[in-house]
């Protein structure tokens, strides 16, 4: 059903509203501005050594290898450009699975991972691995003691993503990487919602393998990287694209020299800002929060919010219809909890593991802040939002029903 919403629009206000920087981020127009020339006359192949355009080429891509390898603690050498965290992933697990697989046939994930992570490990178990896919709490979170108990002596790897990228929840990524380093164990993390959010390290962290993405960060699309440890482990990779030998003989292929320069320029920017745009990000994200309370009852927040994302703020509307709440709201570009290969109606995988039902997964949505949101955005969002859900309620018999204390759970519904 449609209903009628008119919320004033705040002066300054552009609409549709982009509040889902959890699924791409716009690029940043310093970001763009970097890129430009190697889009136009610096165009030359990074690999060709005999010209001067070749050595202009390399020298941006290793500018911007040290602009990633300072964001997260390594060193430029230990960066491998891919196609994106997709990619990043799958290179990670099959990679570390083929060159491992003397040693031993298990890896651990768990259940809330990107399907980039999930999808592979379907892979390799085709293939005769073994994979353990650990549960979350009610929190989103893993229990360190299951992991714990996960592993065996045929245990190579651990992936668990550091932040959820529907949820936001942070995982104890530290911790789980001191286990792994215990073991012997190696632990990639895919970190594409982590890096240039929150302080990410890969010594401190105890990673081993970490996969990041340009337009996750306001970068541009189709471009990621790989960290691969090369020192307390050197962790070695198995190719799965043949051919030149770039990479170190990881990832073969002509470099994406301006995706790759953006995608520098986009770490470079997320290191000086971090700190205070986080602030700025948390502020936006726990107004929205406190109006959403103030004014709405039988809302929930979905995930742990002491271990969370700055711009994530995940909320299940109870009593409404999800497929509603989406169309009353749609001058605002947000997720909602059917599963974000939006073609399917499937609820999202990621609530019902933190144990939601399929109609509160349906009405969730997942408001994700980025570095262009501003206050007034929010709070024409707020509104918006308080009002269609006022609204769909006013329609919902459930909603009736819970307000003169009827208890739903012990209806008997007559069959359809
Ligand atoms: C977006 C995303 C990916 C995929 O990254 P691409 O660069 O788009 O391939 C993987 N993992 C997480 C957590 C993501 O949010």
């Amino acid at each position: 059903m449609k209903i009628q919403s008119n919320v004033a629009v705040p002066a300054g206000v552009q609409l549709p509203i982009y509040m889902d920087n959890h699924a791409t981020s716009p690029l940043d127009p310093r970001v763009l501005e970097a890129m430009l020339p190697y889009l136009t006359n610096k165009f030359g192949n990074a690999a060709s050594r005999n010209h001067s355009f070749g050595w202009e080429a390399e020298q941006a891509v290793e500018t911007a290898r040290e602009q990633i390898a300072r964001l997260i603690g390594a060193t430029a050498k230990e960066i491998i450009f891919t196609s994106g965290a997709t990619e990043s992933n799958n290179l990670a697990l099959k990679g570390i699975a083929e060159m491992y697989r003397e040693r031993g046939n298990h890896i651990i994930t768990q259940v809330t991972e990107h399907k980039a992570i999930l999808d592979t490990c379907k892979r390799l178990e085709k293939q005769g691995y073994r994979v353990t896919y650990l549960p979350v709490k009610a929190d989103g979170l893993i229990d360190i003691d299951d992991l714990k108990r996960a592993m065996d002596d045929k245990t190579i790897l651990v992936s668990i993503m550091y932040a959820n990228n529907e949820i936001g929840v942070i995982q104890p990524i530290a911790e789980i990487g001191k286990l792994c380093h215990e073991k012997g164990v190696l632990f990639h993390t895919d970190a594409v919602q982590a890096v240039g959010k929150i302080p990410v390290n890969v010594i401190a962290d105890n990673i081993d393998v970490l996969s990041l993405s340009g337009h996750k960060i306001y970068g541009p699309k189709g471009v990621g990287a790989l960290y691969v440890r090369r020192r307390n482990p050197r962790v070695q990779i198995a190719a799965q694209i043949d051919g030149g030998g770039h990479e170190r003989g990881m990832r073969s292929g002509t470099l994406n020299v301006p995706g790759i320069v953006g995608l520098g320029k986009a770490c470079e920017i997320a290191q000086e800002e971090m700190t205070s745009e986080a602030a700025r990000l948390t502020g936006l994200r726990d107004r929205l929060k406190a109006k959403l309370e103030a004014e709405l009852d039988y809302i929930h927040v979905n995930g742990n919010m002491e271990h969370h994302l700055p711009g994530n703020l995940n909320m299940s509307f109870v009593y409404v219809e999800g497929e509603s709440l989406l169309m009353g709201i749609n001058d605002i570009a947000v997720s909602s909890g059917s599963a974000c290969t939006s073609a399917t109606l499937e609820p999202s995988y990621v609530l019902k593991a933190l144990g939601l039902g399929d109609d509160v997964a349906h009405s969730s949505i997942r408001f994700g802040l980025g570095r262009f949101n501003t206050e007034a955005e929010v709070d024409y969002v707020a509104a918006k939002v308080i009002d269609v859900v006022k609204k769909l309620r006013e329609l919902s018999p459930l909603y009736e029903m819970v307000k003169e204390g009827i208890d739903l759970t012990k209806i008997e519904w007559a069959a359809h």
